[in-house]
C-alpha cells in the first residue's frame, strides 16, 4: 500500500498493470499542440538554407488514424556528396520536447555547415519527431519512445524513417552525433508516464545539472568523448556526479560521460554503426545555463566532433 510520502500515481491507467490502448487513449487526448514544426523548423531551413547544402524530404510521418496531423519530414545533405570523404551524420529532436537538440542542430546548421561541407559529407536530421516537438513530447502519438525503437521493424514510424533516410543517403557513417537533453520534466512527467504505462513503479534519478555526453558501450571512444567535454566546457558547464559518484543512476566512463549499449537498447546513438558516436545531454533547466547557451553547446559539440574526426 502506498505511504503517505508515496507521491501521488500517475493520473491514467491502474497502479501495477502495464495501460490498456483504452489507457493510451486518454493519454493521447490530453497532448496538446503548443509550438508549430512548420514555423520553427521548416520555415527557417528554407529561410537560411547554407549554400553547399540541398533540403529534401525524406517521408511524411502520418498520424491521421489517430486524428493528428501529417507532418512532411525534412532532411538536410552535402549538395557535392563525394564518396571519397567521411561521412557525418546528425540528428536533433529524436525527443521533440528536448529543443536544444532541434535548435541546436539548425543552429549549426546555419552557422557551419558550408564550412565542412568542404571536407565531409554532411547528412542532418533536425527534427526527427514533429509531433513530439509541437506537443512538447517524449513519447509519439502511439505512447512510444522513438528513441528506444531503432532496431529492425520498427513500431515507431519516427525511428523507421530516419533509419530508412541514413541508408538510402549513406554507404556508410564514420561520426554520429545525436542532439539530446535531460530536463525536469523526465522526473515530475515523463519517468512517471513510463512507469505507469509498464505498470512499474517509477524510480526517479537525480537530474545532472550540466552538460554530459552518453557514449556506446561497444564503442566507447574515451578520447573522442573527452574531446567534445573539453570544448563545450567552454561554453556551459559539464555535470558533476552526484554523491553516489552517479552520473543519472549510471557510473560515469570519465568526468562528464557515461555509456550505454544504444544497439542493444533500440537507441538513436546505435542505428549508424559509426566508429565515432555519442550522445549530447544538455540540462535547459539549469539555473546557470540559458537557451542560447544549450543551443551553442549542442553547436559546438558537433563542431568539436567532425573536427576530432579529421585528426583521427
Ligand atoms: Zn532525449
Amino acid at each position: 500500500m502506498p505511504t503517505s510520502q508515496s507521491p501521488a500515481p500517475y493520473p491514467i491507467g491502474t497502479p501495477g498493470t502495464p495501460w490498456t490502448a483504452a489507457d493510451k487513449s486518454t493519454w493521447l487526448a490530453r497532448q496538446r499542440i503548443q509550438r508549430s514544426y512548420t514555423e520553427d523548423v521548416v520555415a527557417p531551413l528554407e529561410r537560411t538554407l547554407p549554400a553547399q547544402a540541398e533540403l529534401f524530404q525524406y517521408g511524411v510521418l502520418d498520424y491521421t488514424r489517430l486524428g493528428r496531423p501529417a507532418y512532411p519530414l525534412h532532411a538536410v545533405r552535402s549538395r557535392d556528396w563525394h564518396p571519397d570523404r567521411p561521412v557525418v551524420v546528425v540528428t536533433g529532436g529524436v525527443h521533440g520536447y528536448e529543443t536544444s537538440g532541434v535548435q541546436g542542430a539548425l543552429q549549426w546548421l546555419a552557422n557551419e555547415f558550408d564550412r565542412h561541407a568542404g571536407t565531409v559529407n554532411l547528412l542532418v536530421l533536425p527534427c526527427i519527431s514533429p509531433w513530439g516537438y509541437e506537443t512538447i513530447n517524449r513519447w509519439n502519438p502511439d505512447a512510444l519512445d522513438p528513441n528506444r525503437q531503432f532496431k529492425p521493424t520498427s513500431p515507431a514510424a519516427e525511428a523507421a524513417l530516419a533509419m530508412a533516410c541514413v541508408t538510402a543517403t549513406c554507404a556508410r557513417v564514420d561520426l554520429h552525433v545525436d542532439l539530446h537533453e535531460t530536463t525536469d520534466t523526465d522526473n515530475s512527467e515523463f519517468g512517471p508516464a513510463k512507469a505507469a504505462r509498464d505498470g512499474k513503479a517509477f524510480d526517479p534519478h537525480a537530474i545532472p545539472d550540466g552538460f554530459y555526453l552518453v557514449g556506446d558501450t561497444e564503442r566507447p571512444e574515451p578520447d573522442f568523448q573527452r574531446a567534445l567535454i573539453d570544448a563545450v566546457r567552454r561554453v556551459t558547464h559539464i555535470a558533476e556526479n552526484d554523491e553516489r559518484g552517479r552520473l543519472l543512476g549510471e557510473t560515469p566512463q570519465q568526468p562528464g560521460v557515461i555509456n550505454y549499449p544504444k544497439r542493444t537498447l533500440g537507441l538513436c546513438g546505435g542505428m549508424t554503426g559509426a566508429r565515432f558516436v555519442t550522445t549530447t545531454e544538455v540540462y535547459p533547466d539549469s539555473p546557470t545555463a540559458s537557451p542560447a547557451q544549450c543551443n551553442e553547446a549542442q553547436a559546438v559539440t558537433v563542431g568539436a566532433a567532425i573536427d576530432y574526426l579529421l585528426r583521427a
